[in-house]
């Protein structure tokens, strides 16, 4: 069968915009499905990366030289672009951080400590990735607020009347997933915004998957906090962003003390710095900020109407293809889902599958994916998941189930 894709995809020059692609793995042409875990980096933000610490290498904010007052318009550029890509009201409303992961700790940290008090509850899902569980039990445990979970059906959904449920006047913070990168299910994030609202909770968007599969307007969703990943939207590893309404953000103390978060420093008292250098203690990750501008760009050129067009093709063609093999069991069937297709086939072990699949050239993920409390729910230890992206094509999906095919018949 044939799906027509975006027209508005050239993905001949887009392939060609990440070199990576470009190499025989197990000497296979690389079909690279592990999106989810990471997106490959276009020519852009590897140039990026190089240029600076080639021409302008420097420590930003506090220097007067020439190359320091590059690298911190540099610097700051990313957070004026971000600004757009996530629509927020401010610039100041983004800070730099490494990762969701470290967004996410910021808050539970910054914010659960002065706010939560005992008996207060944290609402999450079913399907949080472990950065958006154990920072929460962290917290929880060490403030005597209780962590309240809101399930998840078959299909891999929550639905609205769980969240009314378990939202309550005792509920302090709501924390969901924008998109899950273990089923792909997008979550009604903006609804469940409104009902934490409704009960006086703050609402944390994990958008870590979202960032480039998902439109992302943050005052549309009027959420108070999100988080994402650089390096899961085509961006450098070890930076993301953590986004914050000004109020709130001005309200939490800092997270870590150090150089650039400061006032005024004396051993009797130090005053803070404003948002959102209050939150960037020491020298960030400069570089892979000023490269992770190129990565918005990218998306921004190519469109995500056009990316997210291209995806559901792509998604929808996996799943129907898949079905084909015998004994498929897929998790994560939603009917708003991002581009991650997750799977087991009966008798045949995820890991031995991802490595027959490597040994074709083809990288997937197999495992947990970092959502155990997940894989307990459906009574399994893992799934086999493709996650594809703007670079990812129909021809590659069939080589895929094919390979799987093979794969399959020689376990029965
Ligand atoms: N949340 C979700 C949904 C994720 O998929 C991931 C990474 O896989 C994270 C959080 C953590 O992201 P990072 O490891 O970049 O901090």
């Amino acid at each position: 069968m044939s799906v027509a894709l975006a027209s508005n995809i050239d993905i001949n020059s887009i392939r060609k915009d990440f070199p990576i692609l470009d190499q025989k793995v197990n000497g296979k042409p690389l079909i690279y499905f592990d999106n989810a875990a990471t997106t490959q980096k276009p020519k852009s933000v590897i140039e990026a990366l190089s240029e600076y610490y080639s021409s302008y290498n420097a420590n930003i904010h506090r220097g007067l030289h020439t190359l320091a007052e590059k690298a911190t318009t540099a610097f700051e550029d990313t957070r004026k672009v971000f600004q757009k890509f996530i629509n927020a009201n401010e610039v100041e409303e983004v800070i730099f951080t490494k990762g969701t992961t470290d967004s996410i700790n910021l808050v539970a940290n910054a914010y659960g400590r002065k706010f939560l008090e005992k008996g207060d509850e944290i609402v999450i899902t079913a399907m949080e990735h472990h950065s958006n569980i154990v920072p929460w039990q962290m917290i929880a445990e060490e403030k005597g607020a209780v962590l309240k979970i809101i399930p998840v059906n078959k299909k891999g959904e929550i639905s609205l009347d769980d969240v009314k449920a378990t939202v309550n006047k005792n509920t302090k913070i709501v924390s969901v997933v924008y998109a899950s990168n273990s089923l792909g299910t997008v979550n009604p994030v903006k609804e469940i915004a409104k009902i934490a609202h409704d009960h006086d909770a703050v609402m944390l968007v994990d958008g870590a998957q979202a960032s480039s599969h998902c439109i992302v307007d943050v005052q549309d969703l009027d959420c108070d906090f999100y988080a994402t990943s650089g390096h899961k939207m085509y961006g450098p590893t070890g930076c993301g962003i953590l986004y914050g309404k000004r109020a709130i953000l001005e309200e939490m103390n800092p997270y870590q003390g150090g150089g650039e978060m400061i006032n005024n420093v004396s051993f009797e008292k130090t005053t803070y710095n404003d948002i959102p250098y209050k939150f960037e203690a020491g020298t960030p990750n400069i570089a892979d900020v000023v490269a992770l501008k190129k990565a918005a760009e990218y998306i921004n050129n190519i469109g995500k109407d056009n990316i997210m067009a291209h995806e559901k093709a792509l998604t929808a063609h996996a799943h129907e293809r898949l079905s084909e093999i015998p004994g498929i069991n897929f998790y994560g069937t939603a009917d708003d889902k991002v581009s991650v297709v997750s799977f087991t086939i009966d008798n045949v072990h995820p890991y031995d599958a991802g490595l027959m699949l490597d040994a074709k050239g083809i990288a997937v993920r197999t495992g947990h994916h970092c959502t155990q409390p997940l894989m307990e729910h459906f009574g399994i230890d893992g799934t086999i998941r493709a996650s594809f992206s703007v670079y990812n094509t129909i021809d590659e999906i069939d080589f895929f189930v094919d390979s799987l095919k093979d794969i399959v018949a020689k376990f029965s």
